[in-house]
This record gives C-alpha cells, structure tokens and sequence, in this order.
C-alpha cells in the first residue's frame, strides 16, 4: 500500500507526536494513526493510504446507501430525515429561497429536500454510485466543482470537510462561487466533544481512514482566516450526539468483545443526553458543529 505524508493542515508545521491509534469501524483489525501537530495542536491522520476509493465502498457505508438493511441504517434515515428539517430551518434564517449547491451530496437526499422546499439546487459528488443515484432523481450533480458555473447564495459542506485531502483548495474554488451575501455552511465532527473524550479511539467520528483531519472550533476559526473567511455562527446538530454515541458503543462493544452490550446501550444513552445537556449550554461541546461562515469585506 503507497502511503502519502501530509503536513499540518491548520498550520503546515510537519513537526507532531502520535496522538491515538484508531481502528476502521468496518475492519476492526485495520488501525491507523493519529497524530498531533507539535506547533498548533491540530490532530490530523498520518499517512493517508494512497487508494483511499476503496474506504468509501463498505457496503455498510451509510452516506452511500441506497437501502437501509440494518437497525442502524434505518436509524441513520430516521436521523438524516429529522436533520433535513433542521439545516433547512437553520438556513432560512440567512435566506428563505435562492440557489444552492451543496458540495458532497452524496445520493442527494439534502438537495431533493431543498428543491422541494422551492430552493434552485445543484450538487457535486465525486462517487460514481452514489451521484447515479441522485441523477436518477433528477438532480443536477457534477463530479468535479470546475464543472459548476454561476454564483450561489448558500453552499453546503455536510460532514465533508474531513474527508477532502485538498481542502484548501476546494474552500478557495467555493468561496470564489458565493454571491456578495453568500453563505458557507460547514458541518463537522467535534473532536472537542463529550462523547469523544468519552469513547477515545473508539468515538466514531475518528472514522479512519476516512476522515483525515479533527477539528475544534480554534482549528476551524484559523483554517476560515486562511480563506479571509469569517464565522458567523456555530450550530449543533442535536441527533449526531446520540448517533455517533450509538455507533462509538457499537465499535467499543467490537473491539474488546465485550459481552453485556446492553451496559455499553445504557451508557451510550447516559453519555448522549449529558452531552446534549451540555450542548444546549455551550455549543463548542457538541458532537458535531455546523459553522455558518461568510466572506471579510
Ligand atoms: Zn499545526
């Protein structure tokens, strides 16, 4: 397997310590390293896999599913549905109409739900499968962001930013596509969160070797000032808690073979509403943060 070395992203330092060893949630005998960045504090994956196509094809790989087959799946619609609703509302509050792109779309569940609330949609998704999908609902989804022309009033990134090795690159080509009062809105894992200080290398949203980098708010505020951008609000998305704490209980339960996986349920019930407790308080606690962000004058 060819390997590829990256360097900080927040800082570009290639200086770090090992942070955690974490195993993929769809082969648990697979761990792969995360490592801290020495100067900043960002901790990011290293090295990435060079054929990282592969990750994505777990048949188990919910953002790509065209079926739901098992409890969790049908949970992960069940939250995906409820989660429509929310960013629609969130949204609205900077704009009730308008065009929209949203970058990752996956099969496109977002932008049908967008284009039926009146919204002009478009998508892009590198996945061959899973943009058929959204094609096969009439939706207007491109491979590659050089492929959409035009200006858009609200672009989306839903728990993609972690994914995208050139992120830099791609937040400069979106930004460039924002009208004046346009806004980005940046959905991500908080590595700051309850449930990951809990679960540790079990949390799920580590999800190795897919998400290649770990951000908390200071990490997130710095990486916008590289793009002159600036963030104007922070959102949690309430349902990512108890799903990721779910799924972190389901891969806890896997790697040490523990047998009362009914405690594990329990637990992961307790370590939800704690932390959704505590997100209701301070938004930079919870599981997952959406940052609506805009362009400086
Ligand atoms: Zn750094």
């Amino acid at each position: 397997m060819t390997l590829k070395t990256p360097k900080c992203l927040i800082c570009n330092s290639e200086a770090f310590t090992p942070f955690l060893e974490v195993p993929n949630r769809f082969n648990i005998l697979e761990s792969y390293m995360l490592v801290q960045c020495s100067a900043c504090g960002f901790v990011y994956l290293w090295p990435i896999p060079e054929e990282m196509e592969k990750y994505y094809e777990d048949a188990a790989y919910q953002p790509h599913q065209e079926k739901a087959e098992t409890f969790t799946d049908r949970l992960y619609r069940w939250v995906r549905a409820w989660n429509l609703n929310t960013k629609r509302r969130l949204i609205k509050k900077y704009h009730k109409d308008g065009l929209l792109l949203d970058y990752g779309c996956g099969t496109g569940a977002f932008l049908s739900h967008m284009k039926n609330a009146g919204w002009s949609v478009q998508g892009v998704e590198p996945s061959e499968k899973a943009r058929s999908v959204g094609v096969q609902n009439d939706l207007n989804v491109q491979t590659d962001i050089d492929q959409v022309s035009g200006s858009f009033d609200v672009i989306t990134l839903w728990h993609v930013l972690e994914h995208i090795e050139n992120a830099h690159e791609v937040i400069d080509s979106l930004s460039r596509k924002l009208t004046p009062d346009g806004i980005l809105v940046i959905a991500v894992p908080n590595r700051d969160s309850l449930d990951a200080k809990v679960y540790k290398s079990h949390w799920v949203a580590f999800d190795a070797p897919r998400h290649l980098y770990h951000f908390r708010t200071q990490d997130m505020v710095r990486f916008f000032e590289t793009h002159r951008l600036r963030i104007v609000s922070k959102h949690t998305l309430c349902f990512d808690t108890w799903f990721n704490a779910l799924l972190s209980c389901q891969m806890e339960s896997a790697v040490l073979r523990k047998r009362f996986y009914a405690f594990g349920l329990i637990k992961s019930g307790f370590i939800a509403l704690g932390a959704s407790f505590r997100g209701a308080f301070h938004v930079d606690s919870g599981s997952s943060l959406v940052y609506i962000v805009k362009c400086l004058l």
